[in-house]
């Protein structure tokens, strides 16, 4: 976590968190477990707050914190096994549709119809086996919503099970939802095997500028990889604020590019649908 409460009710960032003035007694700023400050030392990477896993250091049931990492876990088992398509035998695998073209903003913001929305809601026929619990799938996604609904509903196990339909090329989930290193990965050696990716990362800090706004992720394995940004143009289609973002997992739908300056992939973001907030 990023974010943490201190006893008199204000809550502090990791990076303005110091023991001396702070004290020791932080919480989640959420549910109120007790959490501990874990600083950079040999590490490669940021500070952050945690739980211990014990007594009072545990995150109640219902905290956004403890839904979120579940979500995180689910995705990094299925980034961690990577498989060859190829040697997938399909007809185990449901398929689903994806076409998110539309999600993106594209040329036209009032074209764009507002269809999608229902997508998570809909019935469909497909259903998906798994330990004698049967769970409507959907067959068509034109949303990012859509995906984040699979994502969290779907354990890491149900999700192998799924192969996209991205414009007739099969692939599995893992491709499409990736991490900022593999963003990185696939955007320096131009291997782009989909038209637009999902990214999924937790942001650090969201800077906005007069011309840009940079939405930074957290550090991964000691590297910033990644970095989603919002031209100034674009940001009264883009409405989250600080508050709303920083400390969050998120996901990002868009096309990757690599910026060669910065050494980094990075995704434009020209409207809300592109970012969605794993609650
Ligand atoms: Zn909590």
């Amino acid at each position: 976590m990023q974010n943490a409460r201190l006893s008199n009710g204000q809550i502090i960032n990791v990076y303005e968190y110091d023991h001396e003035i702070h004290g020791e007694n932080i919480f989640c700023r959420h549910c109120k477990a007790k959490l501990i400050y874990v600083g950079t030392g040999n590490r490669n990477s940021g500070p952050f707050f945690r739980t211990t896993g014990h007594n009072d250091s545990i995150h109640e049931d219902d905290c956004p914190e403890k839904r979120e990492v579940k979500t995180i876990k689910t995705l990094k088992t299925i980034n961690d096994y990577t498989v060859d398509i190829n040697k997938v035998n399909l007809n185990d695998n449901h398929i689903i549709k994806v076409n998110l073209d539309n999600n993106l903003a594209g040329s036209s913001h009032g074209k764009i119809s507002e269809v999608n929305k229902n997508d998570s809601k809909k019935k469909l026929n497909y259903t998906l086996n798994s330990k004698n619990r049967k769970k409507q799938l959907t067959k068509n996604i034109t949303s990012l919503t859509t995906i984040a609904n699979l994502l969290q509903k779907c354990s890491a196990e149900e999700l192998k099970k799924i192969a996209l339909d991205i414009k007739g090329k099969l692939m599995l989930v893992s491709q499409l939802v990736i991490d900022q290193n593999k963003a990185y990965e696939i955007s320096r050696t131009g291997n782009f095997y989909s038209p637009w990716f999902v990214v999924h990362g937790k942001v650090r800090s969201v800077k906005k500028l007069d011309k840009v706004l940079f939405i930074n992720f957290d550090e991964q394995d000691g590297l910033k990889p990644f970095t989603a940004y919002v031209f100034s143009g674009h940001y009264k289609y883009f409405t989250y604020t600080n508050e709303q973002l920083e400390g969050k997992h998120i996901l990002v739908h868009g096309k990757i590019k690599f910026n060669e300056k910065y050494n980094k992939a990075e995704i434009q973001i020209m409207w809300n649908k592109q970012l969605y907030i794993l609650k």
